[in-house]
């Protein structure tokens, strides 16, 4: 009777440990797997898409939009992950050419009013947006792989406003990268001065067709990711002449 209960009670303790283990081991397949889009990593395939379409060039920002400020958060240990992402002392950051462009009118139009632009990235190699997925493994943080980001495509950037005199950001309610709620463009309980603030950074971007992302005050992209490859190619590279 005595060996039949213990026999029972581990029985159902060993199905438990059974069914948890499987449990933990669906969660950890599903959180760290991801499928790999097709990606541009060589060189070469990137030189051959650039010659078929002019548009797909990778520009510097600084060698098209005077004054624009960089703050590149990645290659400091100065962002969420609290580690170098890029290269210490990366300081060029690229979009494409029709991004860039855009982005330079959008620079004309701030500095008229005594503003201008901060960077705190723009194109993000793939590679890097992989190391943010192993590392945080939740999309309400970071991009899963599987689709490239806008980064990864030369036509996301993340940035805000400065005053060119005092080099100060305006307040925007938030810092960089916080993901909170108070970082959405649909939260409203902010001072007037920060309504304001995100209200000029939208209404320019939006003028010169970028379009917004809901919860990321700072997070602007172009259109046109079907268009466009991702990228796996490093900066260095990228500064290269093309010809
Ligand atoms: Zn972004």
């Amino acid at each position: 009777m005595i060996t039949k209960i213990t026999f029972r009670f581990y029985f159902k303790e060993f199905l438990l440990f059974i069914f948890s283990t499987l449990l933990l081991l669906k969660i950890a397949a599903q959180d760290s797997s991801y499928t790999r889009p097709p990606v541009t990593s060589n060189w070469d395939d990137y030189k051959k898409q650039v010659k078929k379409d002019s548009l797909k060039k990778m520009v510097e920002l600084k060698s098209v939009i005077p004054g624009i400020v960089y703050d590149l958060r990645y290659a400091t240990t100065n962002n969420f992950m609290k580690r170098l992402m890029y290269p210490a002392g990366t300081n060029q950051t690229y979009m494409r050419l029709p991004a860039a462009n855009a982005l330079k009118k959008v620079q004309e139009e701030l500095n008229a009013m005594g503003y201008g632009i901060k960077v705190f990235d723009a194109y993000r190699p793939f590679s890097v947006t992989v190391k943010f997925w192993e590392l945080v493994k939740d999309e309400r943080y970071v991009a899963n792989p599987s689709k490239g980001s806008g980064h990864n495509r030369g036509l996301a950037i993340d940035l805000t406003i400065i005053n060119v005199k005092t080099g100060k950001e305006l307040n925007m309610g938030t810092g960089f990268d916080n993901f909170s709620d108070t970082a959405h463009h649909s939260f409203t309980k902010l001072p007037e001065e920060v309504l304001q603030n995100r209200q000029l950074l939208k209404s320019t971007m939006e003028k010169h067709g970028f379009k917004l992302f809901e919860s990321e005050w700072w997070h602007y992209f172009l259109p046109g990711s079907d268009k466009y490859e991702i990228l796996d190619i490093d900066f260095k590279k990228l500064s290269k002449p093309l010809n």
